[in-house]
Formats: C-alpha cells, sequence, structure tokens
C-alpha cells in the first residue's frame, strides 16, 4: 500500500492494492453523480454515504437541470466527514447542439437559478410528453406516464424511457433503446431547444458557481471543434473541463489534460455514476486526474 501524489496529500491520494496481477484505485474526489432525482437510481443520502465509505472527501451531486436531490445534500449532517459541493448538470444548446455543462459551487437559493430550473423542467417535460406521442405511434403506449412511475417524479430523461422499453421486452439493454429509439435521429428523439450556453454559464456565474465543460469527448467533435468551443466556453465565462468523467480512456484524459493546461482551464473530475447496472464506474472510481491539471476543487479548499 502507498500514498501517491505528494503535490497535493490533502485533497487526491492514491491507494493501490496490488492483488497479483490486478490493482485497484479509488479517488478522494467525484464531482459528477446522479440521484434518483434525475436519472439515478439512489437518494442522495444513499449516494453519499458510499462516497464515505470509498473515502471520498469532495462530492458534489450533479443531476439533470435540477437541485431536487439537494435537499438531501446536508452539509451540517456529514461535517468532518465528506465536503459536499453544490452542483447541477445542465442541458444547454449551442449552435443547434446540445452540450452539457456542470455547474459547481452555486447557490442553491439562488431566485434566478430557480427561475432557470422551472423554464428548463418545462422544456423537458414537454420533451418527454411528445416521446411519448412518438412512442404511441410505434406501438409502446403510455410511455411517458410508466417513465413517471419509474422515476418518481416527472423530471424525465431518456434513461427512464430507455428503462420502460426494456421492462416491456422492446428491447434487451439500455444500449439498444439509445441505438433504435433514442439517441440523436433514432425513432423517438426529439430535438430539444434547452436554454443556450450563454445564458446557462451566466446563471452558474452570478449564483457564484464555476461552469465546467461535461464529458468534452462525447460531443463527437474534431480537435478544432472542441478547441473553437473552449474558446467560446471561456470568453463566457467557462473555467473549468472535466478532464476524467465516467471510463474516459487514459489516452483521452491525456488529450483533455494537456488542453485544460494550453487554455488555462481548472480540471475536474467525476464518475457520472447513475447506480448500479446503469454505470461502468462506481463513486469516486473514475481515473485519476493527471499531476499537470489545475485542480477545480482548489477553489474551494
Ligand atoms: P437526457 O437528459 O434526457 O437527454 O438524457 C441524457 C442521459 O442519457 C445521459 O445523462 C445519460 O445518463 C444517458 N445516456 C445518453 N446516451 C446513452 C447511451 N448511449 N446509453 C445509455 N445511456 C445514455
Ligand atoms: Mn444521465
Ligand atoms: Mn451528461
Ligand atoms: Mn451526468
Amino acid at each position: 500500500m502507498a500514498c501517491s501524489n505528494i503535490q497535493r496529500p490533502n485533497y487526491e491520494k492514491g491507494l493501490f492494492l496490488s492483488i497479483g496481477m490486478a490493482y485497484s484505485y479509488w479517488n478522494m474526489i467525484d464531482l459528477h453523480c446522479h440521484s434518483c432525482f434525475s436519472d439515478g437510481l439512489l437518494r442522495p443520502d444513499e449516494l453519499i454515504q458510499r462516497a464515505i465509505l470509498q473515502g471520498v472527501k469532495i462530492f458534489s451531486l450533479t443531476d439533470h437541470d435540477t437541485l431536487e436531490g439537494l435537499s438531501e445534500f446536508s452539509q451540517a449532517k456529514y461535517e468532518g466527514q465528506i465536503q459536499l459541493i453544490d452542483g447541477i448538470e445542465w442541458s444547454t444548446l449551442w449552435k443547434k447542439k446540445t452540450i452539457h455543462v456542470i455547474a459547481l459551487g452555486i447557490d442553491r437559493h439562488e431566485e434566478e437559478i430557480k427561475k432557470l430550473i422551472d423554464k428548463q423542467n418545462q422544456i423537458r417535460r414537454l420533451r418527454a410528453e411528445d416521446m411519448g406521442r412518438r412512442f404511441e405511434a410505434l406501438g409502446l403506449f403510455n410511455a411517458y406516464q410508466k417513465a413517471c412511475v419509474l422515476a418518481g417524479h416527472e423530471n424525465i430523461g431518456r434513461p427512464h424511457f430507455a428503462q420502460v422499453l426494456v421492462q416491456e421486452g422492446f428491447v434487451v439493454d439500455m444500449a439498444a433503446a439509445f441505438k433504435r429509439y433514442l439517441g440523436d435521429g433514432a425513432q423517438a428523439f426529439v430535438k430539444t431547444d434547452w436554454l443556450d450556453l450563454k445564458t446557462i454559464i451566466d446563471v452558474t456565474k452570478r449564483s457564484g458557481g464555476q461552469a465546467v465543460i461535461a464529458h468534452p469527448s462525447k460531443y463527437k467533435w474534431s480537435a478544432t471543434q472542441l478547441k473553437a468551443f473552449i474558446k467560446v466556453f471561456k470568453e463566457w465565462g467557462g473555467v473549468g473541463i472535466e478532464v476524467v468523467s465516467g471510463d474516459t480512456p487514459l489516452k483521452v484524459i491525456e488529450i483533455l489534460a494537456s488542453l485544460s493546461v494550453q487554455y488555462d482551464l481548472l480540471a475536474s473530475s467525476g464518475s457520472d455514476f447513475h447506480g448500479d447496472g446503469l454505470s461502468r464506474v462506481g463513486i469516486g472510481k473514475q481515473a485519476r486526474l493527471p499531476l499537470k491539471c489545475k485542480p477545480i476543487w482548489q477553489v474551494w479548499a
């Protein structure tokens, strides 16, 4: 057993367990995670308890376009065990493309942010109803209502529909559901006019938070396109980039780390955990942030 990373001993320690040729590793940071208040399976309290067991010291809940789960996110209850950072994963639109932005360290009580969330929830609900009608035409009845029952709320996302499709025997798994019905341009896909990127960065800044580009490798951009996006994102006030997100391959992590240095962006790291069976990477089990990065958690240290 050995602690690595002597440069940042309080914020990121690696613990290696050698078991023959295999070893496992875990992080002390996880700044991207979903609860059952969006498309995750666990309650925020359960996520926090798992994070603590995992040895995570700084943890953020980043549900899609909602702050509802933060009502269970009580720093006072976990004082001395874990530092909780209020967060949200915004769906935004830039040049007609959906881009996710992680907002960290926001003030959950800010009126402006609440108003935008109401708007965004309305957009999400109309989209889900529209998707429900498309499923109706495809022979799957009451898909929207079934998704609401499954979710336990009306903040319905595509993964809820994917689970309904699996339950009803339309597809064998979620990957197939996205490929056939829910992915870009698939049969039940609905183009969505999310709030625009600039509005989201502005409100994030005004509520005291840091705007971070979520999973930059998931947008199917060339290096040139990603760099062009980063320039706009920075110009509008974005400060961070997710260098490590879920199961990002090590080669991609290296590229993103270099970009974070080149463009002077703070580096973030998260598992994007949604629940057992939904995610390949557990809480705090994403790869380590390369040493050359400037970790975003320095902001709250
Ligand atoms: P939505 O916010 O409703 O557009 O749903 C986006 C969510 O769908 C993401 O946050 C992931 O949780 C999930 N997702 C996106 N693509 C896939 C995929 N190919 N397979 C499984 N889940 C996916
Ligand atoms: Mn999700
Ligand atoms: Mn996302
Ligand atoms: Mn996410």
